[in-house]
């Protein structure tokens, strides 16, 4: 007897700030299986992720070097210039 519950949707948090939101609200980095930081426009890519919330906190994270923690990742300073590039591209796309 399955008591069917209304699953909540998934809370993602921000390394730079904690920041509890839902998935699609947050910026997602993610590790391919090949071993690419990528930004992930789609938040579906398959790999190891990282979320952002804003691009703040996205600087915060790279200056910190926490992107490449959470990735478990050593990431090079093109890594991080390429990706965060694409994540503020895609925040001020969003924002308009
Ligand atoms: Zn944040």
């Amino acid at each position: 007897m399955a008591e069917v519950q209304n699953k909540p949707k998934r809370q993602r948090s921000c390394i730079a700030c904690g920041g509890k939101a839902a998935k699609g609200e947050l910026y997602r980095v993610v590790k391919t299986a090949a071993g690419v930081i990528e930004f992930d426009a789609s938040g579906k890519a398959a790999g190891r992720g990282a979320y952002v919330c804003s691009e703040a906190c996205l600087e915060k994270a790279v200056a910190s070097k926490r992107l490449g923690r959470a990735l478990r990742a050593s990431l090079t300073e093109e890594d991080y210039e390429r990706v965060a590039l694409d994540v503020k591209k895609a925040i001020r796309g969003a924002t308009g």
